[in-house]
């Protein structure tokens, strides 16, 4: 067998990440130890697995561990596990070739003022071991290919060389670093046991650290050795504490160097403690050391079902979402379940729904067969009993943050999205999560207020829960939209957030009331019996004009009714009540552009309101009593067409015909000669045709 190296060249991506990581001055370097041991565990964890279904894969290797050994004369500090080993391809791929979506993230998060220790959230912690060392080799033996040795000084390039000089593994992985001048403590026995026990204290195999030990020795003295051997000439005649004398007599102490494996965490796990004598310092490190999150969580449940079906568990909330939640091809290692002690995978996704991907902790089932496969897991009705309580257990966990309203602040800014997504999803949790929900309202521009605050402050006379959607606050605070329910009193809920629009169809009611889009068809505020019959009376009054402007509008519309919800506009456009909202028609829109699949989107069918008490509306009247075929008003109903367009929230369709009859009205208020005005600009024939059905005379008549 030749021993010749392979020579491979790192993506580049990586790289860059290896220059960084050498020549960014940064202390806090121990947590490269942190990183290592962490990938000896999972390694570990892997081939335990594996083994639950093929007991034999653990031939190889009977014993499950991590050992850090470290060589002061040479200065190489050793860390090696017995887990499940790389193959060649393994090594060239995992350790150099493959690019990760973390590495380009890891170095964006650095150059904004991240911190390095951060870097095993982004899935490359190997190459934090170039902080210490200056050269690293990894050997490694897998059960599936021979012991081979990776070797880099970063720079660019490392080599694969099959081992045949170092004592073969048997399986598992060896990382040795050629530490760095400086970086020797590194090789201190008091330094690394600190370092484990800050960082790795709860990795679930024994982690050992090789001592060195004076012991003292009793040998046996050779002068009283010889002695005795003449002794054992002699009779023997001497009484037996006598004899015992002389044994002492013939042995001395000398001091002997020898090495001890140390264990450095023989915590018992600690979701089987008692919660009562666990700290908070002790649930943070084990989030920590669960999650490689660099901050602590912000809250954290561990709690224990008994009964029918037993099993422990740790959750805990995070403080901020990760950089990618919402990616949702990302596999991700939310909640680890374990059998009895053992562990069996880091990413159930049967143990917790989507919506709550971003809940961490542990599981440990006593119930569940520790052969459990992937596949047969969906279909484990111990696992959907589990699921049924860690939801729950969120949902009491979230009310708990709630008591504190900073603390939910920050919760609701990082997972509000996903509550949402709850309430879209979950049908049996829904009224919980909506419990959760903030929004700002008419009333509470400042602070979000949630929907029992809003229920509480209701007038007696209003039964619904109000709502209008919209692009931005900005955008809907002031819509024509709200104007009638502003004077009435009532509170209107503002949903800026696209998701809310998919949540808020979901949801339909809370708590006893109807939740109603205020822009939506069919509003029935709730009116006295005079307002009532009021409104009925200027249906009739409207009749005709509702009729001329229909006429005008044609397929534009639906629909030319009598408003009841606007006080100071002339007149809204609203959508049916099961169609899509102006927002969400903008939301689909910019979807279809997105995505080309869907060509064409579903517009919404649109009612036109006019406002009966306002002078505009008024007028038209008037002017459509008097002659039903007045030219000028099919040009001003557009106008109202358009401007109530955009102010209730959609686009426009013709913006440029929209423009021209703005700018014939700015024309007449400037009170010039409109035909004039192109070609005074522009000398060319490129000036705008003059708007077919409108004369400025018709324009004239209103003003
Ligand atoms: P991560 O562990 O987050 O995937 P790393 O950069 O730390 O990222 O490691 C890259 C990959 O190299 C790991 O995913 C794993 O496949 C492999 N690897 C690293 N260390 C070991 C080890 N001790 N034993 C087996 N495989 C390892």
């Amino acid at each position: 067998m030749s021993a010749e190296p392979e020579s491979f060249g790192f993506q580049a991506e990586i790289s860059q990440l290896l220059d960084l990581i050498i020549n960014t001055f940064y202390s806090n370097k121990e947590i490269f130890l942190r990183e290592l041991i962490s990938n000896g565990s999972d390694a570990l964890d892997k081939i335990r697995y594996a083994s639950l279904t093929d007991p034999s894969v653990l031939d190889t290797e009977r014993d499950l561990y991590i050992r850090i050994t470290p060589d002061k004369e040479n200065k190489i500090l050793t860390i090696r596990d017995t887990g499940i080993g790389m193959t060649k391809a393994d090594m060239v791929n995992n350790l150099g070739t493959i690019a990760k979506s973390g590495t380009k993230g890891f170095m964006e998060a650095l150059s904004s003022g991240a911190d390095i220790s951060m870097i095993g959230q982004f899935g490359v912690g190997f190459y934090s071991a170039y902080l210490v060392a200056e050269r690293v080799q990894v050997i490694s033996k897998h059960n599936d290919d021979e012991q081979y040795i990776w070797e880099s000084a970063a720079g660019g390039t490392f080599t694969i060389t099959p081992d045949t000089v170092n004592p073969p593994l048997g399986r598992g992985s060896e990382i040795r670093l050629y530490l760095k001048e400086d970086q020797t403590e590194y090789l201190e026995e008091k330094r690394i046991k600190d370092i484990v026990k800050k960082h790795s204290e709860f990795i679930s195999y024994p982690i050992q650290l090789v001592v060195t030990k004076e012991i003292e020795k009793e040998v046996e003295d050779e002068e009283e050795a010889k002695e005795e051997e003449e002794d054992k000439e002699k009779p023997k005649i001497e009484e037996v504490d006598e004899e015992e004398e002389k044994k002492e007599k013939k042995t001395k102490k000398v001091k002997e160097q020898t090495t001890v494996n140390e264990e450095l965490n023989k915590t018992k796990p600690i979701w089987t403690r008692n919660p009562q004598e666990i700290t908070q310092e002790e649930y943070a490190a084990f989030y920590k050391s669960l999650t490689n999150d660099w901050e602590e969580h912000l809250a954290v449940k561990h709690f224990s079902v008994e009964g029918q079906l037993e099993f422990k568990a740790i959750l805990y909330i995070p403080k901020r979402a990760p950089f990618d939640l919402f990616e949702t091809k990302k596999k991700r290692n939310n909640i680890k379940l374990y059998v009895r002690r053992v562990f069996i995978m880091d990413d159930c996704e049967d143990l917790i729904p989507e919506y709550l991907n971003f809940v961490k902790g542990i599981v440990d089932s006593e119930d569940l067969p520790l052969n459990i496969s992937r596949e047969t897991l969906q279909q484990n009705k111990i696992l959907k009993v589990i699921r049924k309580h860690i939801v729950k257990k969120c949902m009491d966990m979230f009310s708990e943050i709630a008591e504190d309203k900073d603390n939910f602040s920050k919760f609701y800014e990082a997972f509000g999205k996903n509550i949402k997504l709850g309430i879209h999803e979950d049908a049996q949790n829904r009224s919980k999560l909506a419990e959760f929900l903030r929004y700002y309202s008419t009333k509470s521009t400042d602070e979000p207020i949630s929907l029992k605050d809003y229920i509480t402050r209701m007038p007696e006379v209003q039964k619904s829960i109000y709502y209008l959607t919209g692009e931005s606050l900005t955008a809907v605070k002031d819509s024509p939209f709200l104007e009638v329910l502003k004077q009435k009193g009532f509170e209107v809920l503002l949903l800026v957030d696209p998701i809310d629009e998919y949540a808020m169809t979901q949801l339909k009611e809370f708590d006893g009331h109807k939740l109603v889009s205020v822009s939506k068809e069919g509003l029935e505020l709730e009116e006295t019996d005079e307002e009532k019959q009021a409104r009925e009376e200027e249906a009739k009054q409207f009749e005709d004009l509702c009729k001329v402007i229909k006429d005008a509008l044609g397929e534009k519309v639906e629909k030319v009714v009598v408003s009841n919800r606007i006080a100071d506009s002339p007149c809204v456009l609203v959508t049916g009540q099961f169609g899509w909202s102006s927002n969400m028609e903008r939301i689909m829109k910019a979807q279809a552009l997105r995505d080309s699949s869907m060509s064409s989107y579903m517009a919404s069918k649109k009612t036109l309101e006019l406002n009966a008490g306002h002078p505009i509306i008024k007028e038209l009247r008037r002017k459509v009593a008097e002659d039903k075929a007045d030219k000028s008003v099919r040009d001003l109903t557009y106008l109202l067409y358009e401007t109530a367009l955009l102010t209730s929230g959609f686009s426009l369709e013709e913006p440029t015909s929209f423009a021209k009859r703005i700018h014939r009205m700015i024309s007449l208020g400037l009170d010039v000669d409109e035909e004039e005005e192109p070609a005074a600009i522009s000398t060319s024939e490129d000036a705008p045709p003059p708007l077919e059905g409108a004369s400025t005379s018709a324009m004239e008549e209103i003003d």
